[in-house]
């Protein structure tokens, strides 16, 4: 069995708290690997490490470090196919969607190549008399990362490469559930030339992060992860002083006009309502029609598709999706469909008692649907994280909008239409971070910035893209003047243009 503990000043070290953590193999249901859980002394240690080697990383020319980012980048594509395996081994999802994961983050690494030139300043010749004023963004110093189990790679990936870039340290907190590829991570930035030190990765529950935000070195900590632990991470991490981002849960919904392409809509919410077992916080998972003829059609399309969704292990090359991530989770996801039924919404696909032959401790579930859901529902108001897709059934336009604009979430949107006056006025109106366009899961590229409104985003920053290179560093501003244009005598008036 894998036994992972941590990666500290450029190196393993085994967790000495005494406490640690099952990763399972979710497609198998064993378990696969123990992991350490870091102690706030062994948190320290990480710091320690990152603050010692933070000065000269943050010395050393943006160009040099974007070379180091350059060749992490190679080495990341030679091993390409060793982290979609291990990622598919501990996550569940399946090899493909793995490489996915993994593609998505180092998109973030190749925006992150782009350093020296996102760091340049601003400058003024002449904003007064011999006066000249720049800007430079320089590094916070030691910042972190908290990240969840649904994208082993890319969030991690998200969160470090631009932080490093900038030049700062980073203590990477992975989720317990799986950080085997965070760990492979770090070893490859080694491999490719950055400093031990630089990047550490400390695994660990709640007692890591509460010894991260306790920390008075840490700067600034980014989190990704539910909404609960969101709002507890900000409070905290903001009260100790520390520049904090955090991004949480979702529930995004999918208006379908009545004159959409119904099979186009029907495979968008195939794809990104099941994909990945529903474990992606962009994951489509309120389907809303506009108008009852609608509504009937893309029932009576979708309900063959649910039923006929392939799913197998994380390994298989033809499974639409596999399975969840640990069997609470599972057990969770079902008892959300119990709530539904309860609650008097129509389950039309029931995938509740699916079993994948020779894999039978594996977390498998079929996919489920939903008819007539409504929003007083806990289903419709809860993320459920799982292959369970709702249709709330809206008579108008304005009320699929105000469906998306009430909800206590905001973090991603779509609305399928042919009518360029009906999407234009949803793109402008919808109180929700990202929106698409006849495309269901609008995660905008690596040099726009991701992030969700409403209880779906905590702080005024998003992830990747210009924004995160605003949160990682700060901004000085000089104003000089040289011996040759001062006037003699003290001024006690503040200094104007007038
Ligand atoms: P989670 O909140 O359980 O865990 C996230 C991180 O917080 C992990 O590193 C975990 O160890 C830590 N953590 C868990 N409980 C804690 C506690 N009590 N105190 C301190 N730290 C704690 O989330 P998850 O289940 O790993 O991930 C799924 C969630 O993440 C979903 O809600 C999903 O929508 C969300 N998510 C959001 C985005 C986004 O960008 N908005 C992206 C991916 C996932």
């Amino acid at each position: 069995m894998l036994d992972y503990g941590h990666f500290i000043g450029g190196k393993h070290v085994k967790g000495a708290s005494g406490r640690a953590g099952d990763v399972f193999q979710p497609m198998t249901g064993e378990v696969r690997a123990k992991v350490a859980f870091a102690s706030k002394a062994e948190v320290a240690a990480a710091v320690e490490n990152a603050k010692a080697a933070q000065p000269a990383w943050a010395a050393t020319n943006p160009q040099r470090r974007a070379r180091v980012m350059m060749k992490f980048l190679e080495l990341a594509n030679r091993d390409y196919d060793k982290l979609a395996e291990v990622l598919a081994r501990e996550h569940g999802k399946t090899v493909a969607d793995a490489k996915g994961d993994l593609q998505r983050g180092l998109e973030v690494v190749e925006f992150s190549i782009g350093i020296p030139h996102l760091l340049k300043g601003e400058y003024t010749e002449g904003a007064g008399p011999g006066i000249d004023l720049y800007s430079m963004r320089q590094a916070l110093g030691v910042v972190a990362g908290i990240t969840p189990f649904n994208f082993p790679a890319m969030i991690p990936l998200w969160k470090c490469a631009p932080a490093i870039a900038c030049g700062n340290a980073f203590i990477l907190k992975p989720s317990e559930r799986d950080p085997g590829v965070p760990m492979m991570l770090a070893e490859l930035f080694m491999e490719a030339g950055l400093p031990a030190g630089v990047l550490n990765v400390v695994n660990g529950d709640k007692e890591a992060v509460d010894a991260i935000l306790e920390h008075p070195d840490i700067q600034a900590v980014g989190f990704v992860g539910s909404t609960p632990i969101a709002e507890y991470i900000y409070g905290k991490g903001c009260s100790a002083g520390k520049r904090v981002q955090c991004f949480g849960g979702a529930k995004n919904h999918m208006i379908i006009m009545p004159d959409a392409d119904m099979d186009q809509a029907v495979d968008a919410l195939i794809g990104a309502g099941y994909g990945s077992a529903g474990e992606r916080c962009m994951a489509v998972s309120v389907a809303v029609p506009v108008g009852q003829k609608t509504a009937d059609i893309l029932v009576e399309k979708l309900i063959p598709r649910v039923e006929s969704l392939k799913i197998g292990p994380s390994t298989s090359a033809d499974a639409d999706f596999g399975p969840l991530v640990t069997a609470a989770h599972l057990k969770k996801v079902k008892d959300y469909v119990d709530i539904g039924i309860k609650e008097g919404a129509k389950l039309k696909v029931d995938g509740r008692n699916f079993k994948m032959q020779g894999y039978e401790n594996g977390f498998y579930m079929g996919g489920c649907l939903f008819d007539d859901v409504t929003r007083d529902m806990r289903i419709y108001k809860e993320e459920i994280f799982g292959p369970v897709l709702s249709v709330v059934r809206a008579k108008t336009y304005e009320e699929g909008l105000k469906l998306a604009n009430d909800h206590e979430y905001g973090n991603g949107v779509a609305i399928f239409t042919r009518d360029g006056d009906a999407a234009r006025d949803f793109a402008a109106k919808v109180q929700v971070g990202m929106v698409g366009v006849n495309v269901p899961i609008p995660v905008p590229l690596a040099y726009y910035t991701f992030g969700g409104w409403k209880r779906s985003g905590f702080g005024d920053l998003n992830q990747h893209g210009p924004d995160s290179v605003r949160f990682y560093t700060k901004t000085k501003t000089v104003t000089s003047r040289w011996p040759s244009g001062m006037k003699e005598g003290a001024e006690f008036v503040i200094p104007t243009m007038k």
